[in-house]
């Protein structure tokens, strides 16, 4: 099952078109994509029953966020040994775990405003949250998972990490418009492996960064168990789960973001995002 925000309203990817989930279900479910994770299960049920291929065609819809209002935005840092390596860090004995503030979510076709000459990219596969998720063992954490989705963690490195100012790990990742999503979510079974899925970015057409999420060193099972050891997850969160080697702050020389550029971040089966950039005024 695939699932789009179109203008707003939740659709679900049927044949390659986009059919409206509130008309097509006469009101039992709803428009609003964010309540529709409250409503998983009965999504799943009417879209089982079988659901006719009507609406515009997905390639021609500038697609939302598929989740434009999570409650908590989880991200992971140092998950894969390939980006410690390259940014010289220590291996993690458990997953590092900040956030993004909920109001920096985007969709997957959005100009991007960059606040600083020192803005990054972190394509990442994202995790959202079916079902309320407390204290879940990794055994049972795909059954609290609504869908997969590709995001990217967009960072200013100036204020993260550059001293002598202290590290902010949360703000320099939540201007807004750092954290754009979609195109679709992709359910888990539709993967014919979910811990084994293809990620990666170019840049102006130049592939920076390609991993699968099985090279992931705290996978979603783990990253779950943690979590919700702590706090309950909610459905529509969201959990960035890692950026891949390749980032531009540790190249010779440095490559950043700039007006004009283009960001091509893809996730298998959930398509592609197209970020363009612009100097915040
Ligand atoms: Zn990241």
């Amino acid at each position: 099952m695939r699932i789009a925000n179109v203008h707003g309203r939740a659709a679900l990817v049927v044949d390659g078109r986009l059919v409206d989930i509130e008309r097509a279900s006469a009101g039992r479910l709803p428009a609003d994509p964010q309540e529709l994770y409250e409503r998983w299960d009965d999504l799943r049920a009417w879209a089982e029953a079988g659901v006719e291929p009507t609406g515009p065609m997905l390639d021609d819809v500038r697609l939302g966020p598929p989740v434009p209002r999570p409650r908590q935005v989880f991200a992971i840092g140092l998950n894969y040994r390939a980006h410690i390596a390259e940014g010289g860090a220590e291996t993690p004995s458990a997953p590092m775990v900040f956030t993004k503030f909920a109001s920096a979510v985007a969709g997957p076709y959005d100009e991007v405003r960059l606040p600083a000459e020192t803005v990054d990219y972190e394509s990442e596969m994202v995790v959202v949250v079916g079902r309320r998720a407390a204290r879940v063992a990794a055994a049972d954490a795909w059954g609290f998972v609504a869908g997969l989705t590709a995001g990217q963690d967009l960072s200013e490195r100036a204020l993260q990490i550059a001293p002598p100012l202290p590290p902010q790990f949360s703000l320099a990742k939540s201007f807004p418009g750092f954290a754009p999503i979609g195109p679709v979510l992709v359910t888990p079974d539709e993967f014919p492996d979910p811990d084994d899925i293809e990620i990666g970015c170019t840049l102006n057409g130049q592939q920076m960064q390609k991993a699968r999420t099985s090279e992931l060193i705290f996978g979603v099972p783990a990253i779950i168990e943690f979590l919700s050891s702590v706090l309950p997850l909610l459905p529509g969160d969201l959990i960035f789960t890692g950026s891949p080697a390749g980032i531009g702050w540790v190249r010779e020389p440095r490559v950043l973001l700039r007006p004009g550029d283009s960001l091509v971040t893809t996730l298998d089966l959930a398509g592609s995002m197209r970020h363009t950039f612009a100097w915040r005024d």
